[in-house]
């Protein structure tokens, strides 16, 4: 291929995952990161059967199904243990020929680092510019030895929830709003064998996901104004969680003071109209920032990532038509997840009435097994594609 270039706004997992892509399909790609160190805060990440075919597509399924756990989701609970809704893993992993996977996000960001030339990835480089352009495109960074401009056939959005390339390039779209819940989050060592659950209450939820070599990834979501902050989170959430059912108590009992995060939810609840200006495309969270509730956020990420290497396979000279091409095939998918979760979060975690309550557990007891597989594997049943 001729010296196709792309700059890649953003390090995180969408960014990394769109550099891989197009690097694999001969690409000389530029990633920029404005943290002065490429890394990913956060504890761990579900990756439902859809991103883990992505990160096969990738080349890099081998490595984390070593270094996370795979496992089929199990199921839902009440706060007394009671299982609502339990998967059957063996039709799962059957019908989706993959396990989901439990991995630790630093696990992640590092697999997907080491995959790419080092010589690619900047640090201490901060976005200020992009101009979209129909025959190239440029980008204006700070860098830590002051300003420069790159020009690229192709420059990628993925610098997130609070997106400055989304906000230039697209000013009239609200941004990110608060969707009402926020979440806490610890990666813990906890050997014990744990499956992959969730457990609904009155405006609560609280998932466990073992992520490998003994490690779990727990998560807490309650309803909550933005913008709250307890002087021991850990405390806090050990008063609200502390009579659910076993093993939540010993999990939060097992978590050392200070690795608890909180972070207040938001989302794009205004779809974008399209992710692409000229020779620029959003990828992530900057194109569909979604609530967490169906734990595809990264998954819709790499799900981009490898759809937009497919279409820039043949390089520069075609960027607007696989740009055209890439927004046809992301958006709709995208959006509908992002839709579906936040629905999955009003009707989940985020319903309160205890007469509501009751009724949702009973409803969700009636539906047969198969059709709970049905609606667990709508989403996780994408396959990248092939070519
Ligand atoms: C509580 C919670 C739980 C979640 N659980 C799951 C889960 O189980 N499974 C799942 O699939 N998803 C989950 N998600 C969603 C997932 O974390 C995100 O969708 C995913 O990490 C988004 O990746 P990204 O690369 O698009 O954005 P980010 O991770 O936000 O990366 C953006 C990067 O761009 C950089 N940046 C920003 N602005 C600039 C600039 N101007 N110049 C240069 N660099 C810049 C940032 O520093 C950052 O490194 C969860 C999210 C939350 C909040």
């Amino acid at each position: 291929m001729d010296d196709s270039h792309a700059v890649v706004v953003g390090g995180g997992i969408g960014g990394l995952s769109a550099a891989l892509a197009l690097h694999r399909h001969g690409w000389r790609v530029t990633v920029l990161e404005r943290a002065a160190e490429l890394r990913e805060v956060g504890a761990g990440l579900s990756l439902m059967a859809n991103a883990v075919r992505g990160l096969d597509a990738l080349g890099l399924g081998p490595a984390l199904r070593d270094g996370g756990h795979g496992e089929a989701p199990g199921g839902i609970r009440d706060r007394h243990g009671r299982w609502l809704s339990r998967v059957d893993a063996t039709e799962m992993v059957r019908q989706l020929g993959t396990t989901a996977l439990g991995v630790h996000r630093a696990t992640l960001h590092r697999t997907l680092r080491e995959a790419l030339p080092a010589s690619s990835l900047h640090t201490d480089a901060t976005v200020e510019h992009v101009e979209p352009g129909p025959d190239h495109a440029e980008v204006r960074y700070q860098g830590p030895d002051g300003p420069h401009t790159l020009r690229a056939d192709l420059v990628v959005g993925a610098d997130g929830l609070r997106s400055r390339v989304r906000a230039q390039l697209w000013p009239r779209h609200p941004g990110p709003v608060y969707a009402g819940s926020t979440a806490w989050r610890a990666a813990i060592a906890f050997p014990d064998p744990v499956p992959a659950a969730i457990t609904w209450g009155p405006g609560a939820e609280f998932g466990m996901v073992p992520i490998g070599d003994g490690q779990l990834y727990w998560y807490a979501a309650l309803n909550a104004p933005p913008g709250g902050h307890a002087p021991d989170e850990l405390a806090a959430l050990r008063e609200r969680f502390g009579d659910w059912h076993d093993p939540i108590p010993a999990l939060m009992a097992a978590t050392p003071p200070g690795v608890v995060l909180r972070n207040d939810i938001h989302h794009l609840a205004v779809p974008l109209p399209t992710y692409v200006r000229g020779r620029v495309a959003l990828l992530g969270d900057a194109a569909h920032a979604m609530t967490p509730n169906l734990g595809q956020g990264a998954g819709q990420a790499i799900e981009d990532a490898v759809v937009l290497g497919a279409v820039c396979a043949a390089g520069a000279a075609a960027v607007p038509a696989a740009l055209a091409a890439y927004d046809e095939q992301r958006r709709p998918r995208s959006q509908a997840v992002a839709r579906a979760s936040f629905t999955a979060g009003r009707f989940g975690q985020q319903l309160r009435n205890p007469l509501a309550v009751a009724v949702r557990d009973s409803a969700v007891r009636l539906i047969p097994a198969r059709a709970a597989l049905r609606s667990m594997a709508r989403y996780a049943d994408w396959r990248p594609p092939v070519g």
